[in-house]
């Protein structure tokens, strides 16, 4: 018995390093970044947008760039779609601090318009490099733009939005944007029901080294040798170390 607890406390201290790590290292790369000018959207850019939420969580959310709330007040997510991610988050038992969310681009795009290819393909590193580091089990890609970009394809979303994609040992999941389901009921249904299976994924304890089987209800697509985006690296430009009250990290 006292060795089962002892085993127990050693788990869990191993594990509370582990996430110290983490936080640590998204904490250093947002310093490394946050002045980043490696595309034209650094001069219209009210603020840099990096992401917020949980630095060991299981899911990352996936957008494609700020808007005018996110601009404004430096974080992803706020206003009417942030308003609908949390009550959907809440509908699966989760809530933002449990989560980890960031967008392709950090920062806005000038009168919300779409995101340049020359754009992305600057900014995916600093995604890929936040994946790299939180190594989540989920990737939830909200919308057209974050899904081509990491399931590395130009199909559109209606035809690959709930289906589970397994590049190695990670799960994708995209599902419709919370923006673009605001105002289309029918989108706004099966965001719903995508978001049940975002549960049904996480509740999953087991790693995914052999992919997911027998899940009811879940349409599994191994796609590991098909050219996926995702990949470890990215590099930032400017390194500043000032302390910013933006960097909402749990
Ligand atoms: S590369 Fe990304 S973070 Fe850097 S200026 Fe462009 S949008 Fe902003």
């Amino acid at each position: 018995m006292i060795i089962y607890i002892q085993d127990k406390i050693n788990r869990k201290l191993e594990g509370d390093m582990e996430n110290n790590i983490k936080r640590e290292r998204l904490k250093e790369f947002y310093f490394k970044i946050k002045n980043c000018q490696l595309c034209e959207l650094y001069k219209s850019r009210t603020n840099f947008v990096f992401g917020s939420g949980n630095a060991n969580s299981p899911v990352i959310f996936i957008g494609e760039a700020p808007g005018k709330n996110e601009d404004i007040q430096g974080k992803p997510f706020v206003g009417q779609a942030g308003k609908l991610l949390d009550e959907l988050l809440f509908s699966i038992e989760l809530e933002r601090s449990e989560i980890f969310i960031a967008n392709i681009l950090k920062c806005r795009p000038p009168g919300n318009r779409d995101p340049r290819i020359e754009e992305i393909n600057i900014c995916k590193n600093h995604l890929f490099k936040q994946i790299e580091i939180i190594d989540p089990k989920l990737l939830c890609t909200m919308g057209k733009f974050s899904t081509q970009l990491i399931l590395n394809t130009s199909a559109g979303i209606t035809g690959l939005r709930g289906k589970i994609f397994m590049v190695n040992s990670r799960a994708v999941l995209p599902i419709n944007h919370p923006a673009a389901a605001l105002y289309t009921p029918s989108r706004m249904v099966v965001l719903r029901e995508d978001f049940q299976k975002i549960k049904k994924v996480l509740d999953m304890k087991e790693n995914f080294t052999d992919g997911i089987k027998n899940i009811e209800d879940l349409e599994v697509v191994d796609y590991s040798s098909s050219g996926s985006n995702l990949r470890a690296g990215g590099e930032g430009s400017s390194i500043s170390q000032n302390k910013d009250e933006q960097l909402g990290l749990f």
